[in-house]
């Protein structure tokens, strides 16, 4: 019987999570705040990754009025290199509705979480069980495998109502991070180590022989983005991206993808031709590397001299000594390439 199943499977979990769950700074708070910035953070990206983001961040915002009350700029200098940034902007714009709507509180409500910016079912139910205690499923990548694998379904909407059902009324926070946990130690995508599971007695995927391999991601597209470091007076000139799409509102060294046959030097005399810049000299620095979610990116560098002094149509550009860049939001291709910036 289904029952049966449902209770054997959330004690072996819960059981397992008490004896070897791992130790996170979001799993000593019952916070509902630090539990909400800790899941936002975790899409997509990995808990090691994580970590001092984590620390810098509720030490520089510790509450929602905090955040709502800090400036745009400093909540997304904290988030460079963690990627994904309209998370941040996501959050400061969430922060704002719970100041005026909810008092300053993260509501105790799904439905109330769910219409704030940036939070879809997954991060309702993670702040609703763990924060909370009470009973919704969090699916993120690894609990949705797993579950897919014990019930042996990979139907998203059946998945979904199992995930309801199977989760209980108590302890319903540590048997949704017990499934993410699993999925990330014991039951990755590749090669699940089903002879040390704790579910693997009931789990309709080790049953059934060996596991088929999940199919290796796509390659990520090679491109090639070509930056430009201009220097004067001990500073450099960086420019600021658009308030909306990627990376938006973050600083980052000028330079753009390399059109097919386009010499470097070329794509980068058009992109500083937007300030009316013209190279005089371009001097190669180095190369870094960088990848974005499906991008692999190598990015020469170069040290360009100008032809002329661009600070007449500096709009949305601006100088910035070395050693301003670690207080600024800005991309994390550009914090690699700044570090080949010759010295003042
Ligand atoms: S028994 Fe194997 S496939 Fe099933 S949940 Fe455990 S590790 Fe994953």
């Amino acid at each position: 019987m289904r029952s049966d199943k449902d209770a054997r499977i959330r004690r072996a979990l819960l059981g397992w999570y008490d004896r070897a769950r791992r130790e996170l700074p979001w799993r000593t708070t019952r916070d509902p705040y630090a539990i909400w910035v800790a899941e936002t953070m975790l899409q997509q990206t990995q808990v090691k990754t994580v970590l001092p983001y984590y620390y810098r961040f509720l030490a520089a915002f510790p509450s929602v009025i905090d955040l709502d009350r800090a400036r745009r700029d400093k909540v997304l200098a904290l988030w460079s290199g963690l990627g994904y940034y309209r998370r941040p902007t996501n959050l400061k714009k969430a922060a704002r509705e719970i100041v005026l709507r909810h008092g300053g509180r993260l509501p105790r409500d799904f439905a109330a979480l769910r219409e704030l910016p940036g939070v879809g079912d997954y991060t309702a139910g993670a702040v609703m069980s763990i924060a909370f205690g009470a009973r919704y499923p969090a699916l993120d990548a690894n609990a949705r495998r797993v579950l897919s694998r014990i019930y042996g379904l990979s139907d998203n909407a059946r998945l979904r109502a199992l995930a309801a059902r199977v989760v209980p009324a108590s302890r319903p926070g540590d048997f949704n991070q017990a499934l993410m946990d699993l999925g990330a130690t014991v039951c990755p995508a590749r090669n699940p180590r089903c002879a040390d599971c704790p579910v693997g007695a009931h789990c309709a995927a080790s049953h059934a022989g060996p596991i088929a391999k999940t199919a290796a991601k796509p390659p990520p597209r090679k491109v090639e983005w070509p930056l430009a470091i201009v220097a004067k007076n001990g500073r450099i000139l960086l420019r600021r991206r658009h308030r909306h799409g990627l990376l938006a509102g973050m600083w980052e060294i000028p330079g753009g993808e390399k059109k097919p046959r386009e010499r470097a030097t070329a794509a980068l005399a058009r992109e500083l031709a937007a300030v009316g810049a013209r190279v005089a000299s371009a001097t190669m620095l180095g190369i870094v590397r960088h990848s974005i979610t499906n991008r692999s990116i190598r990015a020469p560098v170069y040290f360009c001299a100008l032809a002329g002094d661009p600070s007449g149509g500096l709009r949305g550009w601006r100088w910035f000594a070395l050693d301003a860049l670690k207080k600024l939001p800005i991309s994390a291709l550009s914090v690699k390439a700044a570090r080949l910036a010759p010295q003042a």
